[in-house]
């Protein structure tokens, strides 16, 4: 027990620092989301599994810290939803996803892009006026824009939040379930979701490389559920060749991963929209 107290005593500096660094770095956020000149978007493509063209791309949010560097979603969106900035990130994510779809169009017709939208974005009643919006200003036709929500937003599925998928998709926008089949009760929801797609959580993915039979029955069984719903599929998190084979087998038409290419800056997807060969198959 005495050592227990002054272990309590030698912790408590490091729990203070710790406790300011968090403190500073909400404020760094803070700071960050209003000038908004430190936030960026990066774009990982998706691709059509039979064709290799690029489909697609997902919009994924990087914040260039002045002095911690280039952070990635995970360092600093649990602060931002915990203190309600994430609003504001997602916000600023989809007008400038649009706006930089709407710009590709000229070079890739159709390329869609995809933004993930936070749960408590989703219980937003303004939700629907920001990406009304935001696609009106960039004028992008909204059947190339995908919100990206997770099971676990979905899953609250209150009428609210029914009626508000309901005026997204009737404004054209697509919508996809992320990281599906990670939720708890995918099946008891799925039917009342007006969704479009369905992401294939890369945990399913990556257990292909072991040729690992029940991830290879999962997957195939979620493109199984897909088609019968009348929705398209997105394998996540592809790394290897082996994985391409199997998820290609199964017969997921799209793909996203580092074995198509990682998540990089507009100029840089531009450039490959551009070098691709014949995206319209012909
Ligand atoms: P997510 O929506 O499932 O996005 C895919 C994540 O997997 C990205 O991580 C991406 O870089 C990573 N990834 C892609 N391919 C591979 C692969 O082959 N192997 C591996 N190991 N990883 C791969 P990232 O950019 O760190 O984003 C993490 C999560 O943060 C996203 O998961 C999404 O839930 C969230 N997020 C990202 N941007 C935003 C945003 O603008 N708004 C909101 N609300 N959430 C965001
Ligand atoms: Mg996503
Ligand atoms: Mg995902
Ligand atoms: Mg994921």
């Amino acid at each position: 027990k005495a050592a227990g107290k002054s272990a309590y005593r030698i912790c408590t500096p490091a729990l203070r620092e710790a406790a300011v660094g968090r403190a500073e770095l909400i404020a760094d956020l803070r700071r960050a989301v209003r000038d908004t000149d430190q936030l960026e978007l990066e774009f990982q493509p998706i691709v059509d599994l039979c064709t290799g063209a690029v489909r697609g791309a997902e919009a994924l949010v990087r914040w260039r810290h002045p002095r911690h560097g280039l952070l990635r979603p995970d360092r600093f969106l649990p602060l931002a939803e915990e203190t309600g900035l994430i609003l504001a990130v997602d916000r600023w994510v989809i007008r400038s996803a649009c706006r930089a779809a709407a710009d590709w169009q000229d070079l890739a017709a159709g390329t869609a892009v995809a933004v993930n939208v936070s749960a408590g974005h989703l219980r937003r009643a303004d939700l629907t006026a920001t990406v009304a919006d935001a696609t009106d200003a960039a004028g992008l036709p909204p059947g190339s824009l995908t919100l990206e929500l997770t099971e676990s937003a979905l899953i609250e599925g209150t009428d609210a939040v029914l009626d508000r998928l309901g005026q997204l998709r009737a404004l054209g926008v697509r919508i996809a379930i992320d990281d599906f089949g990670t939720g708890y009760s995918a099946l008891s929801y799925l039917h009342r979701i007006p969704a479009t797609e369905l992401k294939i959580d890369r945990s399913f993915v990556r257990r292909l490389d072991d040729a690992d039979r029940r991830a290879y029955a999962t997957v195939e069984m979620i493109r199984r559920l897909a088609d019968a719903f009348g929705l398209g599929v997105v394998a996540e998190g592809v790394e290897t060749d082996a994985q391409h084979e199997a998820v290609a087998a199964i017969g997921c038409p799209h793909g996203q991963g580092y074995r198509y290419g990682r998540p990089r800056p507009l100029g840089e997807l531009r450039r490959l929209l551009a070098e691709a060969p014949d995206r319209t198959g012909h």
